[in-house]
């Protein structure tokens, strides 16, 4: 993988370099802030910082345009009430000291509910919600119960399921069925 350049400067906060071309990235917001940045000529600056939930995104260093658009967004300007709000953040080209630079900005728009956890299956024998079961989440116990027992269970149920299922067994006939074994019957 080839480095870009700006990937290598502004370690410590998100910037432009850490975006792909037109890519956006949905953000939930930590908690926003004042901190002491330190700039890249060695200059210390109180910054408004926003923290992101994403395991891995780095913290956004807020300027005025980006408070303001939150500040929108949300309806409120108290950066204590940003906490656990989403953003969706990409990069848009912004004039700057007469250059036009990268800069990460938030897009004036909520990003859409995130998919809503699936409801625990329930078990079909006691009603009961499946719980996960070791590593095998509650989705992925009702799916090996259902092909196992024909049925939904709960690891419970299962349990008493194949206590029933090996009682049931009918007993092994294939031995003594008339037709087989000819060879050793007929000693
Ligand atoms: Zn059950």
């Amino acid at each position: 993988m080839l480095t870009h350049w700006k990937k290598l400067t502004n370690p410590d906060y998100l910037g432009a370099y850490a975006f792909d071309k037109g890519e956006e990235k949905t953000a939930t917001i930590a908690r926003v802030s004042r901190e002491i940045v330190m700039g890249a000529e060695g200059k210390k600056e109180e910054c408004t910082v926003a923290h992101f939930q994403e395991p891995g995104l780095k913290p956004l260093i807020l300027n005025a345009t980006n408070c303001k658009a939150i500040s929108k967004l949300y309806g409120t300007a108290y950066i204590e009430e940003w906490a656990g709000k989403r953003v969706i953040l990409r990069v848009q080209q912004v004039k700057a000291f007469g250059e036009v630079v990268d800069a990460v900005r938030i897009k004036p728009e909520i990003p859409p509910a995130a998919p809503a956890a699936a409801p625990a299956p329930l078990c079909a024998d006691c009603k009961a919600q499946i719980k996960g079961f070791g590593k095998m989440p509650p989705a992925q116990v009702a799916d090996y119960t259902t092909r196992k027992y024909g049925r939904a269970l709960c690891s419970a149920c299962a349990e008493k399921a194949a206590a029933d299922q090996s009682q049931e067994e009918p007993p092994d006939t294939e031995a003594t069925a008339p037709g087989m074994d000819e060879e050793e019957s007929n000693e």
